[in-house]
């Protein structure tokens, strides 16, 4: 999970880092060309890209990176592996580098990544029979390599970016005690349970609606370099059978270019607001159809619902908004009134805490607070309510009455059927064996 974690935080900073460091190579490159006749400049460009990956299958280089053929002889790379408690200075004295060569090394702005390696991390380096180092390389990532190379003033930098071999793949599970416990147990990693959690969030409610024998699954994309799986990529499409009734969704790229998930007619799985405005990972009872009211302790009709939870559950608006109240009453404890609109509005009582103020617009699954016992309460929940109009309505059934999503219609339409067709015909398989194992599970006697 460790790792999963770090590739993804990786991935998200990487665009950034690698357009900023595109933009110092632009600039270096740049400068030589006006301080260096234009061969020379074409000479070292061209030995600096063929370096990171000389053993690596040109189709898996992004075809920006290709260089011409030349006629180069083949870099003798050395390799340094860092060790814990390691320097720079210590690296570079164990592998006989040129210790005069540091500082001028880490004058270099790109230094600071020499600063973030790790015991384990391996730096790949050569240098001339002075032990003067011409060439210092850093794979920050599988699919990333940094090379300071040896110029007149100091060291330049290379990025090298590989593009990784994407292969489809797909899972699918059926619940027995929670949706992580399920998943997990078929190798879906927790990341990619919340991305479903998050896909079906406007027509599921996970921590009242989940039941056993629920289904699930996905199609998704696995990214490999070399053979070796390096992660996952975007879920494709994905079903979620809830109490018999099936919701399935396809990722689509829309005339502006942007992705969002749809159903299969082509209405938008982003809903105006959550089904459960809490973290449903953090509440651990899932199944308890008949929900007793914390402070009477019986079933009783009230404007809202119970949400037993821990002490410290983020709760999430339910939909984009402004904080029409963030108070505290002896009743209601911490509470937040949201205004979403003219008609709607959705309040949440007794909170831990209160994490946004009067006034304060808030974005769909933005936290506003966390679950608590502040007020007339006994134990920690949240007491959640939704007015239509001043009325209070169940919040439950009154999501099924509110104005449809975003729907594609005509040549979008269109379009979304016919690139999802694919698709379909892949889940319908997937569900339909899910369904078949599902029911020997349960008639251990049938085929
Ligand atoms: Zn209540």
């Amino acid at each position: 999970m460790g790792t999963e974690d770090n590739r993804q935080r990786w991935w998200g900073r990487f665009s950034h880092r690698h357009a900023v460091l595109a933009g110092l190579i632009a600039c270096g490159a740049l400068l030589m060309g006006v301080m260096l006749p234009s061969s020379e400049v074409e000479a070292r460009r061209t030995l600096a890209l063929e370096l990171p990956f000389t053993e690596l299958p040109a189709e898996t280089i992004e075809p920006a990176t290709l260089a011409e053929p030349d006629l180069t002889p083949q870099i003798q790379w050395q390799q340094a592996t860092v060790r814990g408690g390691d320097s720079l200075f210590e690296i570079f004295k164990r592998s006989g580098i040129a210790l005069s060569d540091l500082p001028v090394l880490l004058k270099n702005p790109e230094a600071r990544s020499l600063k973030t390696i790790h015991p384990g991390d391996t730096l790949h380096y050569e240098v001339d029979a002075d032990g003067l180092l011409q060439r210092l390389r850093i794979d920050p990532s599988p699919l990333q390599s940094l090379t300071f190379l040896r110029n007149d003033s100091g060291f330049q930098t290379e990025v090298t970016t590989r593009v990784p071999e994407v292969r489809l793949a797909q899972r699918q599970a059926t619940i027995d005690s929670s949706l992580f416990a399920a998943g997990q147990a078929e190798g879906m990693s927790q990341s990619m349970l919340l991305e479903l959690a998050d896909i079906f969030s406007g027509v599921v409610d996970f921590v009242l609606d989940v039941r056993k024998g629920d289904q699930f699954g996905l199609v998704y994309e696995e990214e490999f370099v070399d053979g070796q799986r390096l992660g996952n990529g975007r879920i494709l499409a994905a079903y979620f059978i809830n109490q018999g009734e099936t919701h399935s969704a396809y990722l689509f790229t829309d005339a502006n270019g942007q992705r969002e998930y749809f159903n299969e007619e082509g209405v938008s799985m982003r809903k105006a607001f959550l089904r459960a405005p809490l973290d449903f990972t953090r509440v651990s009872s899932g199944f308890n159809p008949r929900r007793l009211h914390p402070v009477l302790k019986t079933v009783r009709p009230h404007n809202g619902i119970d949400y037993a939870a821990p002490r410290g559950t983020p709760v999430y608006a339910a939909g984009d908004g402004r904080v029409m109240e963030a108070g505290y009453s002896k009743a209601n404890g911490n509470y937040v009134f949201i205004q979403h609109g003219p008609k709607y509005i959705t309040k949440y009582l007794h909170l831990h805490k209160r994490t946004v103020k009067t006034g304060q617009r808030v974005n769909q699954r933005q936290v506003i607070g966390q679950v608590g016992s502040t007020g007339y309460a006994t134990g920690p929940h949240l007491h959640y309510e939704f007015l239509v109009s001043g009325v209070h309505r169940n919040p439950r059934t009154i999501i099924n009455e509110l104005p449809k999503a975003r729907t594609l219609t005509g040549a979008e339409l269109a379009q979304f059927t016919e690139s999802t067709g694919g698709m379909r015909l892949q889940l319908a398989s997937l569900m339909r064996t899910d369904i078949q194992l599902a029911s020997r599970d349960n008639n251990p006697g049938a085929l």
